[in-house]
């Protein structure tokens, strides 16, 4: 029978209000049984996503080689690890690569690059990289990754036809300094504001397995919920060796599970997506993940490979879901949460709020 505290926490996801503190650290512990959780999160995910799993793929632009020093990062600063490391690949290139994966059933193409931000001829890429897959995918929705953005940059992104533009928050803020020191959360912060002024669906999410405590998950959690994102990426640490964390393997798939399921509750009509370090840390469970998560990444990332696409495809129908088409809107269209009705100014007791 599913407790009390799980019936609730269902009742308000519906309505779209979030856990209390203390209700979203218990999905954490070990009080309530992990088969409960994943099916309690799992009525809310069919709420607001049915049975769709929304396909996305990455095309690493550039790899490796970065001056930041994000400790979970192979492509960081002084990285040892022996990952793939290039310079800008052609726009046609990159769009060959992301027309392999569209044509598998990927709907978003997500085009990344290291590095602390874009200069100008990065930019151009870019607004290439984005007229050359568009020319035979008009349709698919196209994020950029390219880190922190200067005035304007975000603006000339949407014109060149981006949908959205997607930079994590990684971690609680209370611990970014422990996992990186080139760049702060605020900085993080800036450049998702940047990208949603513009006009661009902000994407942005965080990796767990670092050390972080269960309150530092519900922490970034509520940070996220701050910048209102469309889209939110629950990243498993990669433990790369050659990086600072590359000896961190903290997590179990109950854990991921159990993160999962708290980010479904935090966001029950967003887009939540299992995505880097889920074949490694969920290994047999990633198909129970899909009754939490409601979109994946189709193949490799960025500089280690994933599960084969066939076997993702092949994953997805036998546990009982469905690939989300083109023509299919991936967020639910009722945004009713978005609607206050006025209960102030004109007709009422109260002041406006002029
Ligand atoms: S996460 Fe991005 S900014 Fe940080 S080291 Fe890696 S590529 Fe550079």
């Amino acid at each position: 029978m599913t407790s009390e505290l799980l019936n609730t926490l269902v009742d308000k996801a519906l309505q779209r209000r979030i856990p209390e503190r203390s209700e979203a650290l218990a999905l954490l512990g070990d009080s309530e049984p992990l088969i409960d959780v994943v099916a309690a999160g799992a009525r809310v995910r069919r709420e607001f996503f049915g049975a769709r799993v929304k396909l996305n793929t990455i095309v690493n632009m550039k790899s490796g080689l970065c001056p930041e020093d994000c400790g979970y990062c192979s492509q960081r600063l002084g990285s040892a690890a022996e990952v793939l490391k290039y310079s800008w690949i052609a726009p046609e290139k990159a769009a060959e690569v992301a027309g392999d994966a569209v044509r598998a059933g990927a709907k978003r193409v997500c085009l990344v690059a290291s590095g602390r931000g874009p200069g100008e001829r990065d930019l151009g890429r870019i607004e290439n990289t984005i007229a050359a897959i568009k020319s035979e995918h008009p349709r698919v929705e196209i994020c950029v990754c390219l880190g922190l953005l200067a005035d304007g940059q975000a603006e000339r992104l949407a014109a060149a036809g981006a949908h959205a533009y997607s930079h994590n928050l990684n971690t609680a803020e209370a611990r970014y300094a422990d996992i990186c020191s080139t760049h702060t959360f605020t900085d993080r912060v800036d450049t998702l504001g940047r990208a949603s002024t513009a006009g661009l669906s902000p994407c942005s999410g965080a990796i767990f397995g670092m050390g972080e405590s269960d309150d530092d998950i519900v922490d970034v959690a509520l940070a996220l919920r701050e910048l209102n994102p469309d889209s939110v990426p629950v990243n498993f640490l990669i433990p790369f060796e050659g990086t600072p964390l590359g000896d961190r393997w903290d997590l179990t798939p109950e854990r991921c599970l159990r993160i999962l399921a708290l980010f479904r509750f935090y966001f029950p009509d967003v887009e939540v997506r299992l995505a880097g370090g889920r074949e490694i840390h969920l290994r047999g469970l990633q198909s129970t993940a899909l009754h939490l998560a409601n979109s994946i990444f189709l193949g490799d990332y960025l500089t280690s490979e994933g599960q084969p696409g066939a076997d993702d495809r092949q994953m997805i129908i036998d546990a009982g879901f469905t690939i989300e088409g083109v023509d299919e809107q991936t967020l639910p269209a009722a945004r009713h949460d978005l609607v206050a009705i006025r209960r102030r100014g004109a007709g009422t007791a109260l002041p406006s709020n002029a």
